[in-house]
């Protein structure tokens, strides 16, 4: 049955395959790729938690890609932008001026949404319920194709990404994205999958795949527009990414004692601290609740430094990243939508408050529930050359930041200068 929707990324109404309904908490999560190395020790942790097992060898449910080049499926995003393109030429886009709160807070998205266009391509088999593609064998060959590649000379020609030329972009260059599911408001898997197999949590959001109900259709991997449904042939079923649910649910005991929500394995495994998770508390009327005290919430949407990636596919996906400042704008703007320029501009230079909250990515496993911010005393203040060229002064105050969990217990305690220790050399001389 199809539905009318609200979409706050989008700005917008839109038709979704199924009924409005929303869970009460929300998995979301907050990547900074101004800071992801790539040196995907996150991939690994996934890999060998739960994607080890036979069939599952070409499966990444967490893969980091390089961009522009690379891509898992290869050209997963390029190939689906295409095809929206050939939908609607010259349509897909955003009219950032009609900014409204909360409600649409990027503008309106004037384009179509891969449910829009799935209602224009029909195929002799029938509509889509999403449109979108299966990758080839081959695309799913080499997670890591073109691994720390930067753009060279075609990318220098003026008219293709070269936005903005003034500091701090630059004229060669790449990021590593990090990409997990999105665990979508309106995800384009559930919507495709002809046996309903596929369920999103009431209590955290969480999108599963009912293995006892697939039946290896694939129409879930076609769907996705993140391509994070895997098929594995040895079972014949399609696998996703589960958001640890054991850990959301508090159950180890390690890193739990008191029963609190734990961080996924990707996110406590980030070496780059590049990495910040919750729950966002989701109201009656299906929009997140005003939670400024949350850390995520208060990047989101009270700061609006962290975007959705791709947000005009329609999904409303829960996973937000801080855009890279040295990228061209236009290449980011295709990618984030158009708050890019707001991000960064915060982003490189940040006040008191959000130069505190960023102290707290992988400062503890458990998820920070509320924070609070202890004020200390003046340390520096620095130049900083923000985006349009201009000089501006940073003001550092080593303020302390405190966690919580759901539990309301303090979890971590952490300054915004880091604490140094001298060893006295003649304690531990080193033997080896
Ligand atoms: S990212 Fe893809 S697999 Fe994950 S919920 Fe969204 S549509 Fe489904
Ligand atoms: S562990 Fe963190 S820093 Fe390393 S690749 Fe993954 S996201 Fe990037």
């Amino acid at each position: 049955m199809s539905s009318t929707v609200y979409n706050w990324q989008i700005g917008r109404a839109m038709s979704y395959p199924h009924e409005e309904r929303h869970p009460h908490w929300q998995f979301a999560f907050v990547f900074n790729p101004n800071r992801c190395i790539g040196c995907q020790t996150c991939t690994m942790s996934c890999k060998s938690t739960w994607t080890f097992s036979k069939g599952q060898e070409h499966m990444w449910w967490n893969n980091v890609e390089s961009k522009p080049f690379g891509g898992y499926p290869q050209h997963w995003d390029a190939k689906l932008l295409a095809m929206l393109e050939e939908v609607n030429p010259g349509g897909q886009t955003w009219d950032a001026s009609q900014k409204d709160g909360q409600k649409q807070p990027y503008g309106v998205f004037n384009g179509m949404t891969i449910f829009d266009a799935a209602e224009r391509r029909l195929r002799p088999e029938g509509p889509q319920m999403a449109l979108g593609y299966l990758p080839t064998d081959d695309e799913w060959r080499s997670p890591n194709i073109y691994e720390d590649t930067p753009t060279g000379q075609n990318f220098q020609k003026p008219d293709q990404y070269s936005g903005n030329v003034e500091l701090p972009e630059h004229s060669v260059w790449f990021f590593h994205l990090a990409r997990i599911c999105n665990h979508c408001t309106y995800p384009g898997c559930l919507a495709s999958c002809p046996r309903n197999a596929i369920y999103k949590r009431p209590e955290d959001g969480v999108v599963l795949i009912d293995q006892s109900r697939c039946r290896g259709y694939r129409r879930c991997v076609e769907g996705c527009p993140y391509k994070k449904s895997m098929y594995r042939p040895t079972t014949q079923t399609s696998e996703k990414c589960v958001a640890c649910y054991p850990r959301l649910e508090g159950k180890d005991p390690t890193i739990s004692p008191t029963g609190a929500p734990a961080e996924t394995r990707c996110m406590s495994a980030c070496v780059g601290k590049i990495r910040l998770q919750g729950l966002v508390k989701i109201d009656e009327q299906g929009a997140w609740a005003n939670d400024p005290k949350n850390p995520l919430y208060y990047l989101i949407r009270e700061r609006q430094v962290a975007l959705p990636l791709y947000p005009q596919f329609g999904t409303e996906p829960n996973g937000f990243y801080i855009p890279p400042r040295w990228v061209p704008r236009s290449y980011l703007v295709q990618m984030f939508g158009p708050g890019v320029d707001y991000a960064i501009e915060q982003y490189s230079c940040p006040d008191r408050e959000l130069l505190g909250i960023l102290q707290l990515f992988r400062a503890n496993r458990q998820i920070i529930f509320r924070y609070e911010i202890e004020p200390g005393k003046k340390v520096a203040e620095v130049e900083v050359t923000m985006p349009n060229g201009q000089s501006k002064t940073q003001e550092i105050f080593n303020d302390t930041v405190i966690g919580y969990n759901k539990l309301g217990e303090e979890v971590v305690r952490v300054t915004v200068e880091e604490p140094t220790f001298e060893r006295d050399a003649s304690m531990h001389v080193n033997s080896i």
